[in-house]
């Protein structure tokens, strides 16, 4: 099962990733997480990067498609992926079907999360995260039992830099300009798959269910 889980910002593509990673037992790559690794790990790519992510910017095609190349290579992508954050702009798809089908393979479908930017704004500014385990936390849709603490590690939780509302706003922008047109473009190729990204995470699971079974 390849597939690319496409939406804006705050949709809900990692979340509903990793139900396709224990649904269908395939991995999850998000250029976003390989992103944020390399600024930890301060490397050179991440610290190019790093500047670019802060703002909410787009990191250069070439970067993002040689980390992707080599991640696809890797044998626990054999039986399928799931593909969250990338493409983002149109020749990153050109990119990513020509090495796709250089290793005799192909994209099955598009799965498109669609949010109104409002909701994007609001979902994204009330996201935190546990530093310790990863744990996804939501000051108002799935808040901590006590507010600012992971409630598994017991340590504050931290918003990502880029979840300020400032930097949100731009990030959709983005968006709008570089990534929105790939809807266009998987219509066109009838690979597009529109799911409603509102309601509860297991309502969009079970959509992308059927969609999937379909
Ligand atoms: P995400 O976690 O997917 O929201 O990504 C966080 C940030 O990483 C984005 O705002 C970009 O700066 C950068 N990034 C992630 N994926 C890509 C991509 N496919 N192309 C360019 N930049 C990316």
């Amino acid at each position: 099962m390849n597939l690319i889980l496409f939406g804006p910002p705050g949709a809900g593509k990692g979340t509903q990733a990793q139900f396709l990673v224990k649904q269908y037992a395939v991995p999850q790559i998000s250029t976003g997480d390989m992103l944020r690794a390399a600024v930890k790990a301060e490397t050179s790519l991440g610290l190019q990067a790093k500047a670019i992510m802060q703002r909410g910017g787009l990191v250069s095609d070439e970067i993002v498609l040689g980390m992707v190349e080599e991640r696809l290579a890797q044998p626990d992508c054999s039986g399928g992926f799931v593909l969250d954050g990338f493409p983002r702009t149109i020749p990153q798809a050109d990119m990513l079907h020509a090495v796709l089908s250089r290793m005799g393979r192909s994209i099955e479908h598009v799965l498109s999360l669609e949010v109104e930017p409002e909701e994007l704004v609001h979902r994204l500014s009330g996201r935190r995260s546990c530093p310790a385990c990863g744990r996804g936390y939501h000051v108002e849709y799935e808040p901590p039992q006590q507010a600012g603490m992971c409630d598994q590690c017991h340590v504050a939780l931290v918003q990502r830099d880029d979840d300020r509302e400032e930097t949100v706003r731009n990030r959709l922008s983005v968006y709008e300009e570089q990534t929105h047109p790939l809807k266009a473009y998987y219509l066109a190729k009838g690979m597009l798959r529109q799911i409603p990204g509102i309601g509860s995470i297991a309502e969009i699971q079970q959509r992308i269910s059927s969609v999937l079974a379909g």
